[in-house]
């Protein structure tokens, strides 16, 4: 028998884009400006398309406008950079991202560099990462952000909780830490070298995943009416030989033991595009000297 609430991140972020478009269409007529978000691809890799494509509907639909810049899979570092600089000088443009993976030939970190901070509407930026990190004011990453929207959501205060953060990435688990700090949780960062995991996992009120193994996290690991988040997105074969998406958590097992959950598909996932959206409104609010939305 489950007993957890099922987390409905699809339902959450259909609501957070309905919000924005009202917010958006207030900016329009308030002050005459609509928000407009700059993706750049580089190269042709199928999941990162559809993730373009997605972006680029969703944008449209709450009334901003999307410039995409889709570049051939040979685009010189120097040449890529240019684009940026012209998308960092143009006043049409208050959010820029540039999608994930680049060519190896590529320097990841040179891209994120050059992209102006007050655009950075994916929060990968060091300037981004560092006010995360100190309490300034910057642009959060849109992952760590929709998960923390929905701990919130199903939580409340989250003061005084014990939250662990699985996985030490730059994009989810490190600012994922940094977010759950500043709303006075006592945070456990652990990783492929934590010795005990279950146990860490076993102490937490707050329960991310951020692994990308897939089932990796039972039930057996998560402490009676905990509220687990699953970020992990993993394609496993199904028993029908069917492709599927799974989490990093066993949802069958943890459903059973956990206060709250979120599935996979249908999750943290639809939250990370809404998220961008409202950094973009974010942006553009600050670049026109209007206080943005709470
Ligand atoms: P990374 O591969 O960059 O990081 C994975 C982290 O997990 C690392 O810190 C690694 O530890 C840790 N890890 C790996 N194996 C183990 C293990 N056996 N035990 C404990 N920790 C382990 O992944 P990302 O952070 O980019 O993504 C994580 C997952 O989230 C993926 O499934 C990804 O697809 C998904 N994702 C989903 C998004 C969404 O929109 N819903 C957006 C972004 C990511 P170490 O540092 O020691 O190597």
């Amino acid at each position: 028998m489950s007993s957890a609430k099922i987390i409905d991140g699809k339902a959450f972020a259909a609501k957070l884009r309905g919000d924005i478009a009202s917010e958006v269409a207030k900016l329009k007529a308030e002050h005459g400006v609509v928000p407009g978000l700059a993706v750049v691809l580089v190269g042709e890799d199928p999941a990162s398309e559809v993730y373009v494509r997605n972006k680029g509907k969703q944008t449209l639909e709450c009334g901003m406008n999307s410039y995409e810049h889709k570049l051939p899979a040979a685009t010189s570092q120097e040449d890529l950079l240019a684009i940026i600089t012209q998308l960092n000088n143009d006043p049409k443009v208050h959010g820029i991202l540039c999608q994930l993976p680049v060519p190896k030939h590529i320097d990841e970190n040179a891209v994120l560099a050059a992209i102006d901070p007050a655009k950075d509407v994916d929060g990968f930026h060091i300037i981004n990462a560092g006010a995360l990190a100190t309490g300034g004011d910057g642009i959060a990453p849109c992952t760590p952000y929709g998960c923390l929207m929905l701990l919130k959501d199903t939580l409340g205060d989250l003061s005084g909780k014990r939250a662990v953060v699985v996985g030490r990435s730059n994009i989810v688990g490190k600012p994922m830490a940094q977010l759950l700090l500043k709303e006075n949780c006592t945070v456990t960062i652990a990783h492929s070298r934590t010795r005990d995991l279950a146990e860490e996992v076993r102490r937490a009120d707050i329960v991310i995943a951020a692994v990308g193994r897939p089932n990796m996290i039972t039930g057996d690991w998560i402490a009676k009416g905990a509220t687990v988040i699953d970020v992990g997105i993993n394609r496993i074969e199904g028993e029908n030989g069917k492709m599927k998406l799974v989490g990093d958590v066993d949802f069958a097992s943890a459903v059973e033991v956990a206060g709250a959950i979120t599935p996979v598909p249908g999750g943290v996932g639809p939250m990370t595009i809404a998220c961008l959206l409202n950094n973009t409104l974010i942006a553009a609010c600050r670049a026109n000297g209007v206080t943005p939305p709470k």
